[in-house]
């Protein structure tokens, strides 16, 4: 095997998912790096592979990424793996094919199994064009700067969402994208309960307020309403305002709907429908 580094895909929750050239790339690698030796010993095991593992996870990276390096340097092939996916793809594999790249080492990636591909193809969203937004940060501060820049994204958006954060989460997405707009909650992909609920962000807030979040999420949102050509002016957003009171919506949510479909600011709108 060449001396380089092989991104090796792993199952996200189904042990048949483990591709043939993956299961031969791990047999054939001098040594294995993994998020956590004690995940990928069970999947060696059933894989009935033998092979030396050193671990790479966010806490050593600097050092064990460093010590990677130097081995591939010197002749050795790695097989990078992460605890379930696609290694690079919101794990610290992102920093060892960087380190890689600037070494001057060849990285190859073995197509497989990835999470936020896997929810996207069946959330029913639109998937010709969309945006991949990982974990949201847990500092409140940059997790509302990251959704105030996205309110007008028009692409679908994916995220990765632990279970306890996620009715927080679901706030958090109705404050930046409005009750209406649509999500699809993925979990437990590729296992026994995979399940996939397709709902407006009010409504899954409400579900959720009902029942337990649990396992793993990926949370597909429905991009913003293409804006048209032209801006809308103030007096046809007005009037969209107008039409949302008729139907029984408040002033306050109806200019807070039309603000986050049209992108004009809410302020503004407010004002201006007071005068009304
Ligand atoms: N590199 C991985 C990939 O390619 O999918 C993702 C790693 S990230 C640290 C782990 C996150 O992926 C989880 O918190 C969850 O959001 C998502 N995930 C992983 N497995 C999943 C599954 N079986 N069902 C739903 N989401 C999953």
């Amino acid at each position: 095997m060449n001396a380089m580094l092989y991104l090796v895909p792993t199952p996200i929750g189904n042990l048949s998912d483990i591709s043939e050239r993956c299961r031969q790339t791990l047999s054939d690698a001098d040594f294995i790096a993994a998020e956590d030796t004690r995940v990928t010993l069970r999947l060696l095991n059933h894989l009935q592979i033998k092979k030396p593992l050193v671990s790479y996870y966010e806490h050593n990276k600097a050092v064990s990424g460093k010590k990677i390096v130097e081995r591939i340097l010197a002749g050795e092939s790695c097989a990078l793996v992460s605890d379930a996916g696609s290694p690079a793809i919101s794990d610290p594999g992102e920093d060892l094919v960087r380190l890689c790249a600037e070494n001057d080492i060849p990285v190859t990636a073995i197509p497989g199994p990835c999470a936020a591909i896997t929810a996207l193809s069946i959330s029913a969203l639109p998937t010709g064009r969309f945006t991949f937004e990982g974990f949201l940060s847990t500092n409140k501060k940059s997790r509302k700067k990251h959704l105030d820049s996205l309110k007008t994204e028009e692409r679908t958006m994916i995220f990765y969402e632990a279970p306890h954060k996620l009715t927080d989460t679901l706030k958090n997405l109705c404050d930046a994208f409005g009750a209406e707009r649509k999500i699809s909650l993925c979990r437990e992909l590729t296992k026994l309960h995979e399940e996939v609920l397709r709902m407006r962000i009010g409504e899954a807030m409400e579900y959720y307020a009902q029942n337990d979040p649990r396992g793993e999420y990926v949370l597909i949102v429905e991009g913003a309403p293409e804006l048209q050509e032209e801006t809308l002016s103030q007096e046809q957003a007005l009037a969209m305002v107008g039409e949302l009171i008729a139907q029984g919506m408040s002033k306050k949510d109806a200019v807070k709907q039309i603000a986050q479909q049209t992108g004009l600011s809410k302020n503004e709108l407010y004002q201006a429908a007071l005068k009304t």
